[in-house]
């Protein structure tokens, strides 16, 4: 596995493949199985797979775990060398973001939702990292997680509106065994976190169910969903919300097939989101 820190780097890689498609993950490291999973889904499209590990600071707010967020690079180095990653991408701040950068790529609306809310800026941090890499490394493919299901709509809203010549993939999450979504921040939870963190996803599909089993009012989906989380009060629900799978928009009266299931809340200190569809 090559480890390219430069954009010279990049540039001597992307000769070597004479215009083959790259598929690449963009992450903040600390990886795990989640994060792998992608890596093997890129595998079926492309024999050139890029990751970057890079903690975007401007996606934290000002009380944020910025300065916390685990940084592992030894042993994430150690586990990328188990997958087919062909190449390791670890941008100093600089590089993504020249001294005197002001230019910015906003997408309105979707960023301002949900997540948006708790974390104002959060998105534009993850747009303006995203358009940033893809610049640079000219993938041709760009590989996401469903876990984080805002930042895919966001990501996908502004491949398409700037005329992007990526191909966006969207990877299944993976799950603990109870449920929980795996997560870098999962290493934030104590025992007894780890014990009720699952509620979250049990939430998720027991809404699920009822609208399997015919349920479709969204106010009685939701409190399906509420009254199981009531039953521990270790956890401070965020938002729970059925929308619309493209807008994010809230279905204000009767729940749809294809719509989204989202949840955010903190365990303790920690901020865990997830999403499940509806059907
Ligand atoms: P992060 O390092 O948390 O920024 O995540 C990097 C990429 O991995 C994002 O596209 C995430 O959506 C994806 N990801 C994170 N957790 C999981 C998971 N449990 N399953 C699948 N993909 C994930």
């Amino acid at each position: 596995m090559l480890i390219l820190k430069t954009k010279e780097d990049l540039r001597a890689f992307k000769d070597t493949l004479a215009g083959a498609p790259i598929a690449f993950i963009p992450t903040m490291g600390a990886l795990h199985q989640g994060h792998l999973s992608l890596i093997q889904l890129a595998k079926n499209y492309t024999q050139h797979i890029l990751v970057s590990i890079f903690v975007n600071p401007t996606q934290f707010g000002p009380n944020e775990d910025f300065s916390a967020y685990p940084r592992t690079i030894t042993a994430d180095c150690e586990l990328l060398k188990t997958t087919p990653t062909t190449a390791l991408f670890l941008p100093e701040t600089q590089t993504i973001y020249p001294s005197g950068s002001t230019t910015q790529v906003i997408v309105p609306k979707l960023t301002t939702l949900w997540c948006g809310k708790s974390r104002p800026g959060h998105f534009d941090g993850v747009t303006n990292v995203v358009h940033r890499l893809l610049n640079l490394t000219q993938a041709t493919h760009l590989i996401l997680g469903e876990k984080d299901y805002q930042q895919y709509c966001i990501i996908n809203k502004m491949i398409h509106d700037l005329s992007l010549p990526t191909t966006l993939l969207q990877g299944p999450t993976l799950r603990e065994k109870g449920g929980l979504a795996m997560s870098s921040r999962n290493r934030y939870l104590n025992k007894n976190d780890r014990l009720i963190a699952p509620t979250l996803f049990q939430t998720l599909k027991k809404i699920q169910e009822n609208f399997k089993n015919g349920e479709n009012t969204t106010k009685n989906l939701l409190q399906s969903g509420r009254d199981l989380l009531a039953k521990i009060p270790e956890i401070t629900l965020d938002y729970l919300t059925i929308v619309d799978p493209i807008t994010l928009e809230e279905r204000s009266d009767r729940a749809l097939p294809n719509d989204r299931i989202l949840i955010a809340a903190k365990i303790g200190s920690t901020r865990l989101i997830d999403n499940l569809n509806l059907m």
